[in-house]
């Protein structure tokens, strides 16, 4: 294949890479266009270095200061006075939620069994009271609020409810004031380097769950200021005060609060957080006088639990346990932040705005900036200097996710035609425009926000400018009003100048011996005789504009002819692998609907062709190498579905060996196990990049199979992989047809490629994501769906100031599924400080977690495990400590004090620690992790929340008259009943556990049968009876199994069952069997790495 050279003379993204034949690939059919004028992406340019100081946006004001606070985590056992203060504040099921992640558990037989998760619902349900939004009519001015007007941030605050800023800045002053003057954020000083950003590994202290020993000498039995009504100051700094009196949402009844907990995970009684608790905006206390100031608390990491603690007694329990329930709760946080966010819309006009949580119910107006379904961020105020972000260590980044489903209420962005000259974009940086861009002398030209360039304003685009500088189609305009929206792209914008056919879907099905014998290919031949009448389609369209085609294949390759003229298929057998050619041109690749009837026939002869098929081995690559060269031939882009059963043995290229070998784990070549074992499927997906060939990857291995070498093409490729071990047809069906049938009609772009502007003083550095780069700065994917995310890190370059802020711009390039060639634009404002304490009072630990479980799931390719591990938790005490030091108020050094943004970080960060990937348990296979670190690394923020920290519901608490969920609970062995019944899910599984004393009547409305030891852990659905309790629990999975993109494996899990070691993998605050760290003891040892920082 040669590498042409003439494609990018223009300016467009980009250097290409030496040996990357990509974009630059000569015309289909191997042969060079005569000279391309311009490179296929002309328009797309490179920033230029060396800009200048933007002029600040108009109208755009950092967001008011609210003092920051700590929370002041008060771990302490003698803590009696317990009230369960929290009564009341516990609701608002996730109706919609977020969706979530995922991650493995396994196959009743043992055998993990990672499957499905993706996300994607994005889709939180809004409460019924909120009208959907839509954009004003052109001559209606946008509410206030609305992006660039200066007023509009107040306006915006008091929507939601809160206080006047000036009762509010004295509560929380008064708050920062009890906790010790965490408000004052103090210049932090300047020699307090902690070391580069990424911190190399530094062993750490063992965890305490593993070794620890003694107490630390040096541990003083301190007793910190009373932290009292500071508590208050858990209040989340923005506008989500609001909530706060607000009535509950009218469908969510309160549920009981924490009664849950105290029905004693066997037996033990429990009271209410400590002063704790008090510090969450939900607290009844909230907005009273502060009282008098609690007893004083403190973390006392001498009093590290002994492990056996749950096993005795409660008053046995010495007393300086540390109650789990004086530790910050993510139930809680989650919980709060529905009650305060979750009723008013999330409008987005506000600069540097920290939107609601991922697990909160939350409908998005935009008025400006991009929807947090489209971009979140670890911190929406970011550091004005360089040294100031290393001091804190916080990652300054940003997890994308283009091309989002929104909920039906919410409108999709709306598409902008330039005329044939194209966007009007900056002529320097290449920017497009968007709302922050700055109009000047009477409208003719503009400057651009990213770059300060300015730019003569092109005839056709002309507007008058009103008496505030703002143009008079403002609000006609969505590139000058809103923050998301499409312009159509010009043929400028089209590989090789030319406008892109529709894509193509080919299915791509293994017909080797188990796939046959296990029903799989039958299974498949069927669905797609339905499936094919819903492939996507464009708006109004009454058909897709997708073609399809087949192929069949074992150690050779079958394709067909399914020509519409044809009485018949034909099958062309291609044997010799070691050169793929696709043996067919026409009839190959053909409409569905004209089709139809040889399509049908088709699909009914596969099975039996190969009814008697005694052939066992396959090749892979050159089925890859078989869709690609059809693509090419068809000159389109599109996608192919694999179904596949087994390593590729078979003499081929990209034959595989078994290479599996779990005595790796734990030493320096465990990288191994991630790394594929020949380079020559990075290769090919360079090709596939090229093409616009999109890889879908659906695995029904028997045994190991590589997934680490496998996933390469369709990871490169912007590609799904769905892995089904041991597959049943009778158990595992129902969940494969569900993800095939959405992964087949979501929504997906081609050929697509994304860049990342930035305003002067930051900038792209790190991406991590489902993608492949030829270059530092473009995100190539032969196809991009609806549910991939791709995380960027930024770094600064230079100053950046308060008055300006910082922008983004996030810019996809990409072909429709009906060969429409458009960009998308998501821009976000974000605030710039020079105070740490606010950086600290705007982060997102969600996200913050998303972003440093990526980091470590690619550190895992080059690094030990451990060295990690380690750098995670130095990265983590670092960011704390720079907080405990230049925020928070002098205290004890014994008293740990978290931010209170940040207050889950730890929680959080040993449930990505213990994950599979960085500590996988003795039955997590080489092919799981390998699944699971791909799968994360293209996850958004909803899914790495569940799927990091599961949800656990109590499904006997549930309200069978009401459509609520019940309130979930903390995962912990300590929080279960055995006369309960309760659902964990993480976005790949669903477990039902049911304790050994659950009521018979119970059982017998959930399974059917009359005893505990008569339920059948083989299930893989809930009987269909017809009561109010099988009724309710079967709407709830149904509710869960719609809010995530791939389909969970139900498993049924018996207390003292064996498979009960599975599910207890899952009780992430415990300590797990494979070593981690229960949250108490690795939030003592956290505490103990800051401590250390600080000395
Ligand atoms: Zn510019």
């Amino acid at each position: 294949m040669s590498v042409n050279q003439q494609a990018h003379t223009g300016p467009p993204y980009g250097q290409p890479q030496p040996g990357y034949q990509g974009y630059q690939q000569p015309a289909y059919g191997g042969q060079s266009l005569p000279g391309v004028p311009q490179a296929q992406y002309g328009a797309y340019n490179g920033p230029v270095p060396g800009y200048q100081q933007p002029v600040p946006p108009q109208g755009y004001f950092p967001s008011l200061g609210f003092p920051s606070k700590g929370s002041p985590v008060s771990l302490n056992s003698d803590t009696s006075s317990l009230a369960p203060n929290f009564i009341g504040s516990l609701r608002a099921p996730p109706t919609s939620g977020a969706p979530p992640p995922a991650s493995g558990a396994s196959h009743p037989s043992g055998h993990l069994a990672y499957s499905q998760f993706e996300h994607g619902d994005v889709q939180n349900g809004i409460p019924a009271s909120a009208a959907p939004m839509q954009r004003p009519p052109a001559s209606q001015p946008f509410l206030p609020g609305s992006a660039p007007t200066p007023v509009s941030q107040i306006p915006t605050f008091q929507q939601y409810g809160a206080p006047p800023a000036s009762v509010q800045q004295l509560r929380n002053h008064m708050a920062g004031m009890t906790i010790g003057g965490t408000a004052a954020s103090a210049p932090p000083p300047a020699g307090l380097g902690y070391g580069a950003p990424r911190p190399p590994a530094m062993p750490g202290p063992p965890l305490p769950g593993q070794t620890v020993a003694g107490p630390p000498s040096s541990q003083p039995n301190h007793v910190s200021s009373p932290p009292p009504p500071s508590t208050m100051a858990g209040l989340h700094p923005g506008p989500p005060m609001s909530g706060l009196h607000g009535p509950p949402p009218p469908t969510h009844p309160p549920q009981p609060g924490y009664q849950m907990q105290q029905n004693g995970s066997f037996g033990q009684m429990r009271g209410p957080p400590p002063n704790y608790g008090g510090a969450y905006p939900g607290a009844p206390n909230y907005g009273s006088p502060p009282g008098p100031p609690p007893p004083p608390k403190r973390l006392d990491p001498d009093s590290i639990p002994s492990p056996q603690l749950n096993e005795l007694p409660p008053q046995q329990k010495p007393r300086h346990r540390i109650d789990p329930d004086a530790i910050p709760s993510p139930i809680q946080v989650i919980e709060d932040d529905r009650n305060n966010r979750g009723s008013e819309p999330f409008v987005t006009g506000v600069r540097g705005q920290v939107p609601p949580l991922v697990t909160t119910n939350f409908l998005v107006k935009d008025q400006g900036n991009a929807s947090p379904r489209y971009i979140r961020c670890t911190s929406y105020n970011i550091p004005c200097t360089s040294d100031m972000a290393k001091q804190s260590q916080v990652p300054l980044a940003a997890v994308i996710k283009p091309l989002a489903a929104l909920p039906p209420e919410e409108t999709v962005p709306y598409l902008v035609d330039h005329g044939e000259s194209g966007p009007v974009r900056c002529n320097r940086c290449k920017a497009y425009m968007c709302p922050f861009m700055q109009f000047i002398e009477g409208g003719r030209r503009f400057q651009c926000c990213f770059c300060s360039c300015v730019t003569e304003v092109p005839p056709h685009y002309f507007q008058h400018l009103d008496h505030t500088g703002k143009r008079v189609d403002f609000y006609d305009r969505p590139e000058l009003s809103l923050g998301s929206y499409e312009f159509l792209a010009t043929v400028d914008y089209c590989k090789n100048n030319k406008f892109p056919s529709p894509p193509a879907f080919i299915f791509m099905i293994d017909v080797s011996y188990n796939a046959v014998k296990s029903g799989l290919v039958r299974l498949i031949c069927e669905e797609l005789k339905s499936l094919l009448d819903y492939l996507p389609r464009e708006g109004n369209m009454e058909e897709s504009a997708i073609r399809v085609g087949f192929v069949t294949y074992n150690k050779v390759l079958h394709f067909y002819n399914v020509k519409s003229s044809l009485a018949q298929p034909q099958m062309m057998v291609v044997s010799d692998v070691a050169d793929m050619f696709v043996p067919l041109l026409d009839g190959f690749l053909v409409n569905v609907n004209e089709s139809r009837t040889v399509i049908a026939s088709l699909l009914d002869q596969i099975p039996e062709m190969f009814a008697d098929t005694r052939e066992t081995e396959t090749v892979f690559a050159p089925v890859i190498q078989a869709g690609l060269e059809a693509l090419k031939a068809a000159e389109c882009a599109g996608k192919l579905f694999i179904f596949h059963t087994s390593l590729p043995i078979a003499e081929a290229p990209g034959k595989l060996k078994n290479r599996d070998d779990r005595k790796l784990i734990n030493t320096d070549k465990e990288k191994t196990l991630f790394q594929p074992q020949t380079s020559f499927y990075n290769n090919l997906a360079k090709d596939c990049v090229a093409q616009g060939c999109c890889v879908d990857l659906f695995l029904f291995p028997n045994q190991y199979l590589d997934v680490a070498t496998l996933g390469v093409v369709p990871y490169q490729t912007g590609g799904s992989i769905f892995k089904y071990a041991y597959f049943q047809l009778e158990t595992d069906q129902y969940r494969f047809l569900n993800d095939l049938r959405r992964d087949v009609q979501k929504e997906v772009g081609f050929d697509a490629v994304m860049r990342v502007r930035t305003s002067t003083g930051i900038r792209a550095t790190d991406f991590f994501g489902a993608f492949y780069m030829s270059n530092t700065t473009d995100v190539e994917m032969a196809g991009l769906d609806c549910d991939k995310t791709i995380t960027v890190e930024f770094k600064h370059d230079d100053k950046l100031s308060e008055d300006s802020g910082a922008l983004l711009q996030c810019a996809l390039l990409y072909t429709s599924c009906a060969g429409q060639r458009r960009l998308r634009i998501h821009n976000l404002s974000l605030n710039c400080c020079t105070q740490l304490a606010d950086l600290y009072r705007n982060c997102e630990t969600d996200t913050l977690i998303n972003y440093l479980a990526k980091y470590a799931y690619r550190g895992v390719l080059s690094s030990p495990v451990k060295t990690v591990r380690d750098a995670l938790i130095n990265q983590c005490a670092q960011i704390l400590a720079c907080y405990r030091k230049n925020c928070a108020s002098p205290s004890s050094a014994g008293q740990l004090i978290l931010p209170e943004c940040m207050k889950l970080l730890p929680v959080y960060l040993n449930c990505v620690l213990k994950s599979d990937v960085l500590q996988p348990g003795p039955e997590v296979t080489t092919d799981d992790r390998a699944y699971v670190r791909q799968l994360v690394t293209s996850m958004d923020v909803a899914e790495t929340n569940v799927f990091f920290y599961p949800r656990l519901l109590p499904l006997t608490k549930a309200d069978v008259d009401s459509d609520s969920l019940p309130a979930a609970i903390r995962n912990s062995e300590e929080r279960l009943s055995k006369g309960d019944i309760y659902l964990l899910e993480n976005g790949l599984n669903i477990f039902v556990w049911v304790g050994v004393n659950v009521q018979q009547g119970l059982i017998q409305n959930l399974f059917g049968v009359s005893s505990f030891s008569q339920i059948s852990n083989a299930l893989s659905t809930l009987p269909v009876l017809e009561n109010p309790f099988s009724k309710k629990v079967r709407s709830i999975v149904d509710m869960l199994q719609g809010q995530r993109s791939r389909y969970m494996k139900l498993i049924i899990v018996k207390q003292e069952d064996k498979l009960e070691m599975l599910f207890k993998h899952f009780l992430v605050e415990d300590k797990s069997l494979s070593g981690g760290a229960s949250y108490v003891d690795f939030l003592c040892h956290m505490h103990k790495e800051i401590r250390q920082l600080l000395s």
